[in-house]
């Protein structure tokens, strides 16, 4: 599995020469499975990039929404492959009583907001509420939970092989509760992330700057840390960086999130703060001296809102 950030930058897109190292394109990451299917991981103005660094055309691709938050989906009218006829495109993300994913989502692509509707995309575009239960696409296994955030939102894993990747951007699982303290089964997204190759993760705030924040959906970076510990994640990327952080503001945090993991008895080199461009390419193990254990069985967190 290859990983590669387009948008690392939370709540609204910022350009600038301040933001140029780590960038300003909000939260996007695709995905290339062992076969070669791709995903992006949220549509945030990063998936502008991705649509235009495909090198050919995939008659097929996923975007799996987190949530609807607008930096979660502003790419989506920007993304090229949405404008060709010959592309399906299946987009998944989390139900919500209140309507439809594909009403939700086209309170956004409609008149005043988006010169498009989404019947007049050229693409064959199909919208699906994430299960409960594990899919598949292409030779990964997906799962998606329930995490603490402000509306409905996901976190999702996606096992490929023996790598798996955890990807929730927006999370505050400290929320009124010290994560250290907590039995495993409460914890927001435990069971996504548990022993993950990679856990990509909400590392919005300072922890200077979290008090003024608790209930706004996402983390402090002590909170980022204890959870990265916590579940054993074999490497961990900051991602959804502030507006207000410049690159000399994150190589700072950088610092301060290197000390802070050390100091959890943290494997050196097991953290980093993402950067626009990053790749990983995920360990494939071979079945049977799997490393990492599979998730547990359900969804056990129980959501507090
Ligand atoms: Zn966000
Ligand atoms: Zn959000």
């Amino acid at each position: 599995m290859k990983v590669k950030l387009w948008g690392t930058r939370g709540s609204i897109p910022t350009p600038g020469p301040e933001t140029i190292r780590y960038g300003g394109d909000t939260s996007c990451v695709g995905v290339t499975l062992s076969d070669g299917s791709l995903l992006a991981l949220d549509a945030g103005t990063g998936i502008r990039n991705l649509g235009l660094a495909l090198a050919a055309e995939p008659a097929r691709l996923h975007i799996l929404l987190t949530h609807l938050h607008l930096d979660h989906i502003q790419g989506l009218v920007f993304f090229a492959p949405a404008f060709r006829a010959q592309t399906e495109i299946v987009i998944w993300g989390p139900a919500s009583p209140e309507a439809s994913l594909r009403d939700r989502i086209a309170r956004y692509i409609s008149a005043p907001l988006s010169p498009v509707e989404v019947r007049e995309l050229p693409c064959d575009v199909s919208f699906r509420h994430c299960p409960e239960t594990e899919w598949e696409i292409g030779p990964a296994r997906i799962r998606a939970a329930s995490v603490a955030h402000r509306g409905p939102t996901l976190g999702y894993r996606i096992d490929d092989g023996a790598s798996s990747l955890a990807y929730i951007p927006d999370h505050e699982p400290a929320l009124g509760a010290d994560i250290d303290a907590l039995d495993e089964d409460w914890i927001s997204g435990f069971a996504l992330a548990r022993d993950a190759s990679l856990l990509i993760h909400d590392g919005q705030y300072a922890d200077a700057e979290y008090p003024d924040h608790i209930g706004w959906g996402h983390s402090s970076l002590s909170h980022s840390l204890a959870f990265a510990r916590r579940t054993g994640a074999g490497r961990t990327v900051l991602f959804h960086h502030d507006p207000l952080h410049s690159d000399e503001r994150l190589d700072r945090l950088g610092r301060e999130a290197r000390r802070q993991w050390a100091a959890l008895g943290g494997e050196e080199g097991a953290i980093e703060l993402g950067a626009e461009r990053d790749e990983h390419e995920l360990p494939v193990r071979a079945p049977g001296t799997t490393a990492a254990k599979p998730p547990r069985g359900h969804a056990p967190y129980r959501d507090r809102f």
